[in-house]
This record gives structure tokens, C-alpha cells and sequence, in this order.
């Protein structure tokens, strides 16, 4: 990074505040694939902060971030362990059913795209 000019560009609101929510989320990642409970726990709590802070500065999540997250625990929801496929015979589409591995919360959303 070049001293004085920032790496936001000029037309982005809470440019400092999208760069700590992807600081954060990152640092999540890597905490969270560090493999030691401490390691998890830490990934949980920058979570927890990167959450706080979106609703401090009102900003969006992208809601693949946001649904990577469980919102339980604030543990990250990434991986096949945590994702499985379910036919719906009711609405004759597929759901998506996220399961948390620490608190057990399951969520589930439909993969049927509505016809535009
Ligand atoms: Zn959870």
C-alpha cells in the first residue's frame, strides 16, 4: 500500500468498516481451519465482532458471509460435514440444510429459483 492514498475507492461508503468486516471474516477462517478449540473459539469471537460491527455501522452483509455464520453461536458453517441436500416432496424443490456442528441449530433454505 502506497503511503497516503487508501485502497477504497472513492465512491464506497464505510470503506473502513468493509475493510474490517473482511479482515475479520478472514481472520475467522483461519482461526477456524487452525484445528485447536482455542483457535475456534477466537474464530467464533471475531465472528461475534464482525456481526457487531456490521450492526454498529449498518452495513449489508453478502449473504453468502452472513449465511456462512451460525447465528446461534457465531460458528463458521463452511465445509461438507456441515451441508447436506434434502428433496422436499411438498414443494417439489431441493433445501439446502446447514447444520451447526457446535450448537446443533439447523437452517434450512430452498434451492428453487422462482421463475422471472
Ligand atoms: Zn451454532
Amino acid at each position: 500500500m502506497t503511503r497516503g492514498k487508501s485502497t477504497i475507492p472513492s465512491g464506497v461508503s464505510n470503506g473502513e468498516g468493509l475493510l474490517r468486516l473482511n479482515f475479520l471474516y478472514q481472520a475467522a477462517i483461519f482461526m477456524s481451519n487452525n484445528g485447536s478449540s482455542d483457535a475456534s473459539d477466537l474464530g467464533r469471537f471475531y465472528l461475534r465482532t464482525m456481526r457487531d460491527v456490521s450492526q454498529k455501522l449498518v452495513i449489508r452483509m453478502d449473504p453468502k458471509v452472513k449465511r456462512s455464520v451460525c447465528k446461534m453461536c457465531d460458528s463458521l458453517l463452511t465445509g461438507k460435514e456441515h451441508v447436506r441436500i434434502k428433496k422436499d416432496k411438498r414443494a417439489r424443490s431441493k433445501l439446502l440444510i446447514t447444520k451447526c456442528g457446535q450448537c446443533s441449530t439447523t437452517k434450512s433454505k430452498s434451492l428453487h429459483r422462482p421463475a422471472q
